[in-house]
């Protein structure tokens, strides 16, 4: 199975990703996370991602599309992936397009998680990672870690990213409507999208996620749309 989590800076696809990944159990693909994997190495592909991560910027699509071809050939994820942060522009969409020319279908669904912008600078703020592992995100207001600073997986050392200060995550909002909504209308016209909201409990989104993972699984393509309120899938023929 083979799945796209597409959404704006704080519309929590970390999160999401890791958990609908081990539900499915395929592989959480994560651009973010690999660029942080080279920064934590010191390799000069980390470095390179560093300078455009820090202002907000998108690191060059070379280099980016270099790194899902490799992560994409490896075995674990021929069983399926979910990819969390890639593509976000369209040269991009259309570079996974042709890295998976020969699979159909290519995709079985387009995620793409909807949050009013005014609650992403807020919940970026209270956003803290773990350093030892990056599936342990946490919220200083929604999901506080029992000991302020410390991981309640591991105790690892909790800390706020580097890009996910203030003006920072203005200027990636900036980069999202320009650049990555777009790729939304690219799948969209292929009927893979299904939207859903973003607000409420992690375990309400998950559901509402799950709930389109498998309409878009047992439907032909179509126009869909999960409702904020019910989590029920509208779907219509396009
Ligand atoms: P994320 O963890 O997905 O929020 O990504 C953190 C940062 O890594 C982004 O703000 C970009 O600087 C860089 N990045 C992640 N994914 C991509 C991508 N697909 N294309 C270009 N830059 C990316």
């Amino acid at each position: 199975m083979r799945i796209l989590l597409i959404g704006p800076p704080g519309a929590g696809k970390g999160t999401q990703a890791v958990r609908l990944a081990a539900h499915l159990s395929i592989q959480h693909v994560s651009t973010g996370d690999l660029f942080r994997e080279h920064i934590d190495q010191g390799t000069e592909l980390g470095q390179n991602a560093l300078t455009h991560m820090r202002a907000g910027l998108l690191a060059p699509d070379e280099v980016t599309i270099e790194v899902i071809r490799e992560r994409l050939a490896r075995p674990d994820a021929e069983r399926g992936f979910l990819l969390d942060g890639f593509p976000r522009n369209l040269a991009q969409a259309e570079a996974l397009d042709g890295i998976l020319a020969d699979s159909k279908p290519r995709l079985d669904a387009v995620l793409d998680l909807e949050i009013p912008e005014a609650q992403v600078v807020r919940r970026i703020a209270g956003r803290r990672l773990c350093r030892q592992g990056r599936e342990h995100i946490f919220h200083v207001e929604h999901s506080p870690p029992e000991v302020a600073g410390a991981c309640d997986v591991c105790g690892g050392e909790l800390y706020q990213r580097d890009d996910d200060r203030a003006t920072t995550v203005r200027k990636r909002l900036e980069v999202y409507r320009s650049e990555t909504a777009p790729v939304v209308d690219h799948y969209r016209a292929q009927g893979l999208v299904t939207t859903i909201s973003a607000l409420g409990q992690v375990q309400e989104v998950l559901d509402r996620a799950l709930v389109a993972i498998g309409q878009a699984r047992s439907m032909p393509p179509v126009r869909r749309a999960v409702a904020p309120s019910t989590g029920k899938v509208r779907g219509c023929r396009p």
